[in-house]
């Protein structure tokens, strides 16, 4: 699959859903983070917070495309969709991640709206949990145990944030995985909303084909067996 996270700044990716697109590497997925501005008006200066999202995508195992918006100033409507948009084509995604809607920052309240109309044609379209979202009632769960370290890890890449500025608290980010691993009946989980997730039944029956033809020949074997 060819998985497109899309992200306000620097960081809103690794802290909504680093730890599932870690699996989703792990998988063989085909992983790409759209940044839509580089974060100029956090506490830390451009330069630094562009070469902390590149440390920590190249982290993750993802291939980094910059949006060319300016922090605070993402604009509502066709401007914003059309570079997701052509995002979504380039790297034909199958899955899309971004913002949840319901959140403080203007900037995140417009890139999940340019989210869902640039991901229209897809089939599932996740929405992730940010510090500032203000209601969040998620429906889609993943499992991340083994994925958890890998995603603080890409965290600690963006230094100016985490370890000088406490923007990011790395306990929360546990804590809240733990949170929603409890919801999912896991150990530790990230959680989406989601306004369309096609669940491929088939592709999973057939992974499991292999497993039940050898169920098959050993019930024949059985009933053979019983027969003589
Ligand atoms: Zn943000």
């Amino acid at each position: 699959m060819r998985i497109l996270a899309v992200g306000s700044h620097p960081d809103d990716i690794e802290l909504g859903c680093g730890a599932s697109l870690l699996r989703h590497v792990e998988a063989g997925d085909e992983v790409t983070m759209l940044v839509m501005t580089p974060g100029g008006l956090g506490p830390q200066g451009l330069t630094s917070r562009v070469r902390e999202q590149e440390d920590a995508a190249a982290l993750i195992g993802a291939r980094l495309i910059w949006g060319h918006f300016e922090d605070g100033s993402i604009p509502h409507g066709r401007e914003a969709v059309a570079i997701i948009d052509r995002v979504v084509r380039e790297v034909g995604a199958d899955v899309l991640y971004s913002h949840a809607p319901n959140d403080t920052h203007q900037d995140h309240v417009a890139t999940s709206k340019a989210a869902l109309a640039a991901g229209r044609r897809l089939e599932r379209v996740l929405f992730y949990q940010s510090p500032s979202t203000t209601s969040f009632d998620p429906s889609v769960f993943v499992d991340v145990e083994i994925s958890l370290s890998g995603k603080l890890a890409a965290l600690r890449a963006h230094w100016s944030q985490v370890m000088q500025c406490e923007m990011v608290d790395l306990e929360a980010v546990e804590v809240t995985a733990r949170y929603w691993g409890t919801r999912a009946k896991v150990c530790y989980a990230e959680a989406f909303e989601s306004p369309r997730f096609v669940w491929d039944i088939g592709a999973r029956a057939a992974t499991m084909a292999p497993a039940l033809s050898s169920i098959r020949q050993d019930e024949s074997a059985v009933l053979s067996a019983v027969q003589q």
